[in-house]
């Protein structure tokens, strides 16, 4: 799995603009990364301009490479918003949409976005449709409102979290500009080197750069990208007066957690390839969802927009939800916990979350592949599933 180098101002491949990105100009014995500057506020000694950075809320010099960096990446032609988390990113994305609005999101959304859109949708703030995103007809029904109001915003996801659905993104892109909707996509799962929401038109790619982009699970932290600068400007106002900005530690170690994400992503890509396959065969195993398998429904689209399958795949174990807990708890080198996109292979049962919708199979296991050495990777889940297979383990406690 190689990326499709993209256009890119300098012409430099995407893996290239991951480690030559956000570096601070060249000068005799100038540091070759960019320092963490820990500063509330800065010196003014006249009026305040538009683009001063004035106080820390505003703006802080360590989000800057981090900001260009992305949006270098997303082929944004406005630097990028980095926030204190992806929720923080999904918040001010909601804003944009006017008070009485339509929102049309993905029934298998990101739950934090999910249960936002939901409350907000609640409080009567807009209407929230919620689609089937791969049917093209059903969102597209959505969007005109058939006989009610047309949508204000689209919200794209794709592939979704954790059906791994995947949505006709340009065609879908158009039909809401059509009835004059916002587009934003959601582009964690995909991260920029495998899919480019913002060339397929989307008007804002969302991050939770949390996952791929920092990669170490050890940064919680969100960005939004686009290249229409009243977008930004608008979601910019809306970082600085409702606060949730990143720190600038974190902001550091994102960038540098991205300087291998293309090296990272070809291989965590590679192994779940590999590993879809070995376990579409296992008898352990009722269901393989990942895009990258010819079989899978969202082959022919995934294989048409992105330039991978991307490392999050999905399976059903074939004893139902105790025997999936079962092969959770009988794995070693996997780690069961939440979120992905780590160096770090992690595995988790979604239902045991309140909030997963019932549309998610109780038996369902979410695999975000690491990059550890497929052979272990394939050991650990051949010899837990054979385990709970044989009904070899008890359920564990809840
Ligand atoms: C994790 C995640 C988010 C939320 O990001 P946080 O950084 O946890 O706030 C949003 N969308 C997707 C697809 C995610 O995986």
């Amino acid at each position: 799995m190689t990326y499709q180098p993209s256009a890119h101002p300098d012409q430099l491949s995407p893996d290239t603009v991951v480690v030559a990105a956000g570096r601070p100009a060249r000068g005799h014995d100038a540091p070759v990364n960019p320092p963490i500057v820990l500063s509330s506020t800065y010196v003014g000694t006249g009026q305040v301009v538009d683009g001063d950075r004035a106080y820390g809320r505003y703006s802080n010099p360590t989000w800057d490479p981090l900001e260009d960096a992305i949006a270098q990446l997303e082929g944004a032609t406005e630097p990028a918003l980095v926030f204190g988390s992806g929720l923080a990113a999904v918040s001010a994305a909601l804003s944009l949409i006017p008070v009485g609005g339509v929102l049309v999101m993905p029934s298998h959304s990101y739950q934090g976005a999910l249960v936002m859109a939901q409350e907000q949708s609640a409080k009567g703030l807009f209407t929230l449709r919620t689609v089937d995103v791969a049917n093209n007809d059903e969102v597209i029904a959505a969007l005109t409102g058939a006989g009610e109001k047309a949508a204000d915003m689209l919200w794209l996801e794709s592939p979704t979290n954790p059906m791994l659905e995947v949505a006709d993104m340009a065609v879908l892109c158009r039909s809401a500009h059509a009835v004059g909707a916002l587009v934003v996509t959601d582009n964690t799962f995909s991260t920029p080197l495998v899919q480019q929401p913002l060339a397929l038109g989307s008007d804002v790619v969302l991050h939770s750069v949390t996952k791929y982009l920092a990669g170490h699970s050890d940064v919680i932290l969100g960005a939004l990208a686009t290249s229409n600068a009243d977008l930004r400007h608008t979601l910019l106002h809306h970082r600085s007066i409702h606060g949730a900005i990143a720190g600038p530690f974190e902001a550091w170690l994102a960038l540098r957690g991205m300087r291998t994400l293309a090296l990272r992503v070809e291989r965590s890509q590679a192994s779940a390839l590999d590993l879809a396959h070995r376990l579409d065969m296992h008898d352990g195993v009722s269901r393989v969802l990942f895009p990258g398998l010819p079989s899978d429904p969202g082959h022919v689209r995934a294989k048409a927009q992105m330039s991978g399958f991307g490392s999050i795949l999905c399976i059903e174990v074939a004893g139902g939800q105790e025997a999936a807990d079962a092969v959770v708890s009988a794995l070693k080198v996997w780690t069961p916990a939440t979120s992905l996109g780590g160096v770090e292979s992690l595995i988790e049962r979604r239902r045991r979350h309140a909030n997963e919708p019932a549309t998610v199979p109780a038996s369902l296991l979410r695999l975000s592949v690491g990059i550890e050495n497929v052979e272990d990777l394939w050991a650990d889940l051949n010899q837990a599933l054979s385990q709970a297979a044989r009904g070899g383990l008890a359920a564990p406690a809840q």
